[in-house]
């Protein structure tokens, strides 16, 4: 018989029941360091204290109204985004999936409105993640996520992750945008090279057409910067972002130029949830915490503590570990083994990790995680691969 919760994952046997900054607790007691924050989304822990007071204090006067009406929360958390990067314009979404379809909804408006209605045609690459909607399947086009749901959404073109050839091949007078994670996450954390970041730039600045960025996963100062892209000195025309910026509460956004958003006037999209009260008076706070030079240096340092001790975690256990990549504290570890298992290793070693393709396990911390949790995840993940090592003998 089918569960209560329709089946669609996997379940770990782990059910938390509290969490404290850096630290979940299990309901049999057990403490986990959870350097998997939920996927990048727990950026400054758990039950954080001005997190929750934020949360707190706007729930007691007003939860939700709608978009029909001035949401000031929301226009403080726009106001401080723009300010903060490249972008013009705010829409808030809540999620990821939801910012993807908007930024493809945008770029083919844009084109729309210049007159040149057949641009729809958006490039894509192998192993990317854009969520699970029907645009963001077809947009990353992978058959595990795409088999059985067709007819998939038209208009993508898949190409080999950063292939910047491949992009210069693939343009036509149907292209309308590029979307790309500058870090892929669920896809292993490979990092795009500044100088191909750099030449995606350059082609759609040469060809005219838009530079879409999802950064759901390595935005909001996951990197050290406040979004990954800032470190290639590139800037996009629209990026996605979700996951960090609620720290928790659901909240996305799509982030724009004046130009790329040219076409979204009155009526062309919309949200019931997106951008409430709520979960901007979560995102402000969010923001206000992330997006200091203080924090961000913060993120720098312990990021370079993280990658040290796990270069040593690989050289102490070559037939567990090969490899350290990512940035900042978007971290991974390419596995010998099954990254799954590895993971499940973790769990036994009361350490959450989470697992992704290209044989990698993800370290995807808290931001404000303490040297001494560092610590704490140097001493678990080398308990971890010594219990595979065991189970190996
Ligand atoms: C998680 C993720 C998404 C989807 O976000 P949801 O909030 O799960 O809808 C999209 N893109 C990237 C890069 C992600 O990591």
């Amino acid at each position: 018989m089918i569960s209560s919760v329709l089946p669609t994952y996997n379940r770990a046997p782990l059910t938390f029941v509290k969490g404290e900054g850096a630290w979940l607790i299990e309901a049999d007691g057990r403490r986990f360091l959870d350097l998997g924050a939920g996927i990048a989304v727990a950026a400054l822990g758990h039950a954080n204290p001005t997190l929750v007071a934020a949360l707190t204090e706007q729930a007691q006067n007003l939860w939700h109204t709608s978009n029909l009406y001035e949401i000031p929360q929301q226009t403080a958390l726009a106001n401080a985004l723009v300010e903060a990067s490249f972008a013009d314009t705010v829409f808030f979404t809540n999620s990821g999936t939801e910012a993807c379809e908007l930024a493809v909804k945008m770029a083919r408006k844009y084109w729309f409105d210049k007159g040149e209605p057949e641009r729809v045609e958006i490039l894509t690459f192998d192993g990317s993640f854009h969520g699970r909607s029907a645009a963001g399947i077809a947009a990353a086009g992978s058959e595990k996520m795409t088999k059985g749901f067709g007819p998939l959404v038209a208009g993508f073109v898949h190409l080999p992750f950063g292939d910047t050839e491949a992009v210069k091949e693939a343009l036509s007078d149907k292209t309308a945008a590029i979307l790309i994670e500058p870090i892929q996450g669920e896809g292993g954390i490979r990092v795009l090279p500044d100088a191909d970041l750099k030449a995606l730039r350059a082609i759609c600045d040469e060809a005219g057409i838009l530079l879409i960025l999802d950064e759901v996963q390595c935005g909001m100062g996951r990197t050290g910067c406040l979004f990954a892209h800032e470190w290639a000195g590139i800037t996009p025309d629209i990026m996605m972002v979700a996951k960090g910026i609620g720290g928790g509460f659901p909240i996305g956004a799509v982030l724009a130029t004046e130009n790329a958003a040219s076409g979204m006037t009155a009526g062309t999209h919309g949200s019931t949830y997106g951008g409430n009260p709520l979960a901007c008076a979560v995102g402000n706070a969010v923001m206000r915490e992330i997006n200091t030079p203080e924090f961000l240096a913060e993120v720098n340092r312990k990021a370079g503590l993280l990658r040290q001790g796990l270069e040593g975690l690989v050289a102490s256990h070559p037939d567990v570990f090969t490899e350290v990549r990512g940035m900042g504290l978007m971290l991974g570890l390419k596995c010998v083994p099954a990254p799954g298992d590895v993971v499940a290793a973790g769990y036994q070693n009361e350490v959450i990790t989470v697992p992704a393709a290209d044989n990698v396990i993800r370290l995807l911390p808290p931001l404000n995680l303490t040297d001494e949790d560092i610590a704490q995840a140097f001493a678990r993940l080398d308990a971890t691969a010594k219990t595979i090592e065991n189970a190996l003998l």
